[in-house]
């Protein structure tokens, strides 16, 4: 008989996400009435393939000793990594990075789990703005921090200044923001992070300690029409960047990504040391050798993301065609969709008799919408617009 297991972690590992549950069921759907007949807009895996230097250099990358290159890098990923990580932020934002601040990890998730283990106390507040990534409460939480959730400007989706406000304190250590967001599509704009930033810094004049503000960044390059994703750190110093390759490379079960710490970061060989300390515990070291040097040769290559562009204008303008009401995507693969019916749970069970898969907005902490991922073949949206046009018709749009 084994001894008891801890009550949280049953919890999180019992508990379905409403993806994942959603997923499975469009599964089962295919399997039963083919997969061309179900309309599944469940998850968000890229739906474009790498860019060819990928293939190439893995390819390559197979011809050398394999035993070095599949050895164990250093704990923090291969220097020169690193430094081709570096050169290539300071070129694009001008951004005064060295390796040494820089920290390769499995992915955004990786990167989440380590900021929030390295930065926070336990009681410590972790200020979200919603709608936000589900499992950043299992990180915070998993780490001693309680989850605070701050709604967003209703008409945009940009910050609520006020609400912000209001949810800092001296217990806030840390702040963490997702542009290009999953699931809403919206870019924070400068103004908002520049209002963002100077609430920080007053909150850190008040309190004695500036929080942390960590940018979770996996959709950086995915936007459409020339929106701008300004570079966080140079508007606020204690940013840390929480990137990964896995959307804008189409490389996500690869599992390679970075922590950066802002060229302005106070103490910074401080948070890098406690970085590298929570790598250690939580057992994030050496992210996989291979990938480290096939992202290495790809570095500033990114996957063709204009199918997503064309997807997105097809679904928005089709949606709203049929009177549905969607929040303005400027990146990301994600539409936000307001449910005709205040509850989006039902809305979304409603929305399966007609074989589409549509995300309750409820576990992002915004209750009233769906989320439509719309990395999947265009034909699929092309095919989906009558079963939309059915629901907008139950609903009398
Ligand atoms: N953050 C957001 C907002 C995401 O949407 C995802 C994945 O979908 C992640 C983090 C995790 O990404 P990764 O595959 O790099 O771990």
């Amino acid at each position: 008989m084994p001894g008891k297991l801890p009550e949280q972690t049953l919890a999180w590992g019992r508990s379905r996400s409403c993806i994942r549950e959603l997923s499975e069921y469009a599964a089962r759907r295919k399997a039963e009435i083919g997969a061309e007949n179900v309309f599944d807009f469940s998850l968000g895996n890229p739906s474009v393939p790498a860019p060819d230097c990928v293939n190439e250099a893995t390819a390559e990358l197979l011809k050398l000793d394999s035993v070095s290159l599949h050895g164990y890098t250093t704990a923090a990923g291969l220097l020169s990594l690193r430094e081709a990580i570096a050169e290539n932020l300071n070129e694009r934002f001008d951004a005064r990075l060295s390796a040494d601040r820089l920290y390769v990890t499995c992915g955004a998730a990786a990167s989440l789990a380590i900021s929030l283990r390295a930065v926070l106390l336990p009681g410590d507040e972790v200020v979200v703005l919603a709608p936000f990534f589900p499992e950043y409460r299992v990180f915070a939480e998993a780490s001693g921090g309680v989850l605070k959730v701050v709604p967003p400007r209703a008409r945009d989706f940009q910050l609520d200044e006020r609400a912000f406000a209001a949810a800092l304190s001296e217990k806030t250590k840390a702040v963490i923001v997702n542009s290009p967001n999953n699931p809403s599509g919206v870019v924070l704009s400068r103004e908002s992070l520049e209002r963002m930033a100077a609430l920080l810094r007053r909150c850190g004049e008040e309190t004695g300690s500036a929080p942390f503000l960590i940018c979770d960044e996996p959709y950086r390059e995915l936007v459409y029409g020339g929106v701008e994703v300004p570079y966080v750190p140079a508007l606020y110093e204690n940013t840390i960047v929480c990137y990964s390759f896995s959307k804008s490379m189409s490389i996500p079960g690869e599992r390679i990504g970075y922590i950066a710490l802002g060229a302005d970061m106070e103490s910074w060989r401080e948070v890098y040391a406690a970085v590298m300390g929570a790598g250690r515990a939580l057992g994030y070291v050496n992210p996989p050798s291979l990938f480290q040097r096939v992202v290495e040769r790809c570095i500033g290559h990114t996957a063709d993301v204009s199918t997503y562009r064309e997807n997105r204008d097809l679904l928005c303008s089709s949606l709203r065609e049929l009177g549905f009401e969607c929040v303005e995507p400027q990146g990301a693969f994600y539409l936000f969709m307001r449910s005709p019916e205040p509850d989006a749970k039902a809305f979304s069970e409603r929305a399966k008799r007609y074989e589409l898969m549509l995300v309750p907005g409820d576990d992002f902490g915004c209750p009233g919408y769906v989320r439509i991922a719309y990395c999947v073949p265009g034909r699929q949206i092309e095919r989906s617009r009558d079963a939309f046009a059915l629901l907008a018709k139950e609903y009398s749009l």
